[in-house]
């Protein structure tokens, strides 16, 4: 148990379901590393399906999918380009330095939206003495940026950006399914652009872990040898690929309840006095506010809702995120709400 009667820290504090549980127990397994794991295959074709690639690989997590791909696509003393803030410069202990010795520019963009001409820009002109820009990564929802939804012409206007100047792209797309859900296009219309890109498990969709990546034979091909080299190949995975399985046949549709009930709290923290919505509109599951009109700073703010069994994220001195899941119902946001209201008051 995290402790929290309503946890609002991350969509990842989301549990299993007892229906998911029951899938996990009753799942068909072999050895995932021979490619003999039966529930693992069948994940993987139903992304590689969904997001319109040929391959698809599970992997025991996003961070590892990100690693994994930039582990193909980039060699030492190559470039990344990236918005400022994106997952792979400050969550990933710097694991495109540490493992494919290369680096990342990072964009300035405030909502993690930037633009064709802005790759242009960034990238570099081909000759010995610069850094090679190699890889363009996109993140889709961008999580600093709010959860904002990458529409498809700026996606694909920046992956045609890149492209012209030989750059692979990739998808970080640890929230792509609340993408798809809040603007109705489909994963693989937004996946297309890329040569690779990969959905989180155990975010919005609830599982206890797992990330699964797609692109091209070629691509999953190397991937898998990443995969192995990581110590990322597994035993009898399948059950927790049928985890994966299990939710994307019941729990993709009900991400608009997430988005719905982030919505009614910002709407709300919005007409909290002291209050005042960071990084608005809210479109997907991510709130951030700012609190430095309450005389109180994060840290005081959680600590009191603490007391109250209820967890909201400090994510900077004067700014705070709540992320709703499939745990959290409508009567816990009128909860967090009137307790928030309370120890602001
Ligand atoms: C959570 C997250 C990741 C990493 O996924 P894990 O499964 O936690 O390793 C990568 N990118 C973004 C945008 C994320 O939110």
């Amino acid at each position: 148990m995290s402790g929290f009667r309503i946890d609002l820290v991350s969509d990842t504090s989301s549990k299993p379901t007892a229906e998911m549980r029951q899938a996990m127990a009753n799942a068909d397994v072999g050895d995932e590393q021979r490619g003999e794991d039966p529930s693992v295959n069948a994940l993987c074709d139903r992304i590689a399906d969904l997001m319109g690639k040929e391959a698809a690989l599970f992997l025991p997590s996003g961070t590892m999918c990100n690693l994994v791909a930039i582990l193909v696509h980039c060699r030492h003393g190559d470039e990344i380009i990236a918005a400022d803030g994106s997952h792979i410069i400050g969550a990933e202990g710097a694991g495109a330095a540490a493992f494919a010795g290369s680096f990342i520019k990072s964009l300035d963009a405030p909502r993690g939206i930037f633009t064709g001409a802005d790759v242009e820009a960034a990238v570099r002109a081909r000759r010995p003495k610069s850094p090679r820009s190699s890889l363009l990564e996109v993140e889709q929802t961008n999580n600093r940026g709010g959860g904002a939804v990458w529409p498809l012409d700026a996606i694909q206007e920046v992956a045609a950006a890149a492209r012209k100047h030989d750059l692979a792209v990739h998808m970080d797309g640890a929230r792509l399914l609340n993408a798809v859900v809040a603007s109705g296009v489909s994963a693989a219309d937004f996946s297309a652009p890329f040569d690779s890109a990969w959905l989180d498990l155990s975010k919005g969709l609830g599982c206890p872990f797992g990330g699964v990546l797609a692109g091209s034979k070629d691509f999953i091909g190397e991937a898998e040898i990443w995969k192995h080299r990581l110590g990322g190949a597994m035993r009898q995975g399948g059950v927790m690929a049928a985890a994966g399985i299990y939710a994307l046949d019941n729990l993709v549709d009900r991400l608009a309840d997430d988005h719905e009930n982030a919505k009614t709290l910002a709407n709300e923290i919005a007409e909290i006095p002291g209050l005042k919505l960071s990084r608005a509109p809210v479109e997907t599951n991510l709130v951030f506010f700012d609190v430095s009109g309450t005389g109180l700073t994060a840290q005081q703010i959680h600590e009191r809702l603490a007391e109250q069994d209820i967890r909201i994220g400090v994510d900077g001195p004067m700014e705070m995120r709540a992320v709703t899941h499939i745990d959290i119902s409508a009567a816990d946001i009128t909860d967090a709400l009137s307790a928030l209201r309370s120890v602001v008051a």
